[in-house]
């Protein structure tokens, strides 16, 4: 027997959950006739969801004994979402994927083929595409993938996802990564092992909304940046290096030419902002390590199937 778990991180998901829980229904029934050895266990992370998320959950974990849920003390993110889904997960193989079907169930045959030779230890998919996306969106995204890749040695693929299919020995190296500030992407990409990338056309969401802002996924990806890069260290310390020989120059031409004051004072001003630019910077860096000497838990569990399963076999006692 193999057991699947299907990793589903949630945030206010209510209009798509029952969409999702009947689309993986129809492929776990598919994939159970093609392999007998499968089954499955469906482990949703509700992310502090402010909506009815939670109560569908429950429901669903009451009528089907395969589906299981963690529920958060708040909204963690996503990446603490799939962190604890992974934890959690007892499968021999794992699958992440959104619950708004914008990762097609569809894939997860296919998926699985790749892995379960041991030919490959993941299958993800690759969007080809950004469809549905706005064009500002995309020209950011892909600006993204080139500085990543250029200043950091852990590869990032354009149009790489969070839909894996992973084995267990993966998962299990994943979870060794116990970093607070979590960039997925780069940590599916640093743990290494051989990944099969599906290619396919961006599907769109299918209903609800995005909750990534603009400014959220910016902020996401310059946390990708400092997380799995120490190159901005190095531009700090280069301009740094460069303001101090231009000060030095400016410092001879003065000597020279008896120059007036304000280009002296236009190049404190100068040379202190790129101070501040700089130490701005490192202290990035240094915000980042204090977070993570603090060891904080990268999330915190609030409620989960086995608490209210018990909790409604007493009511009914
Ligand atoms: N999600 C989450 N916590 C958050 C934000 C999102 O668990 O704080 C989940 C969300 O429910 C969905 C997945 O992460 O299953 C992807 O989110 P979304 O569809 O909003 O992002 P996009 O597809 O636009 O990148
Ligand atoms: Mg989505």
């Amino acid at each position: 027997m193999k057991l699947i778990s299907i990793v589903v991180p949630c945030y206010n998901e209510e209009e798509v959950l029952p969409l999702f829980y009947e689309e993986i229904q129809k492929i776990m029934k598919q994939m159970r006739e093609e392999h007998s050895e499968l089954h499955f266990e469906l482990l949703f992370i509700d992310d502090g969801s402010k909506d009815k998320t939670l109560k569908i959950l429950r429901e669903m974990a009451l009528k089907d004994e395969r589906v299981r849920y963690i529920s958060f003390s708040r909204n963690f993110g996503k990446e603490s979402g799939m962190f604890a889904g992974l934890e959690n997960s007892r499968g021999d193989y794992v699958v992440v994927m959104d619950a708004d079907l914008q990762h097609p169930p569809a894939f997860l045959p296919k998926m699985y083929n790749y892995v379960k030779d041991g030919e490959y230890d993941c299958a993800t998919t690759r969007r080809v595409s950004r469809a549905g996306e706005s064009k500002i969106r995309s020209a950011f995204a892909r600006l993204f993938y080139k500085i990543m890749n250029k200043i950091s040695q852990t590869e990032i693929v354009d149009g790489a996802q969070d839909f894996r299919f992973m084995t267990r020995q993966m998962v299990d190296a994943i979870l060794k990564m116990q970093e607070y500030h979590r960039f997925s992407k780069g940590i599916f990409s640093w743990v290494g092992f051989k990944t099969r990338y599906i290619e396919y056309e961006n599907v769109e969401r299918a209903a609800g909304a995005t909750s990534w802002s603009f400014w959220g996924l910016f902020r996401y990806s310059l946390e990708g940046i400092i997380a799995f890069s120490t190159a901005p260290l190095m531009i700090a310390c280069i301009t740094g290096m460069i303001s101090v020989i231009v000060g030095i120059i400016l410092l001879i031409v003065f000597l020279i030419q008896k120059a007036t004051t304000i280009g002296i004072l236009s190049a404190v001003f100068f040379l202190s902002g790129l101070q501040m630019f700089c130490t701005g910077i490192s202290g990035q860096y240094l915000a980042k390590a204090y977070m993570e000497v603090k060891h904080r838990p990268i999330y915190l569990m609030r409620e989960n199937e086995e608490i209210y399963r018990s909790r409604h076999e007493e009511d009914f006692s």
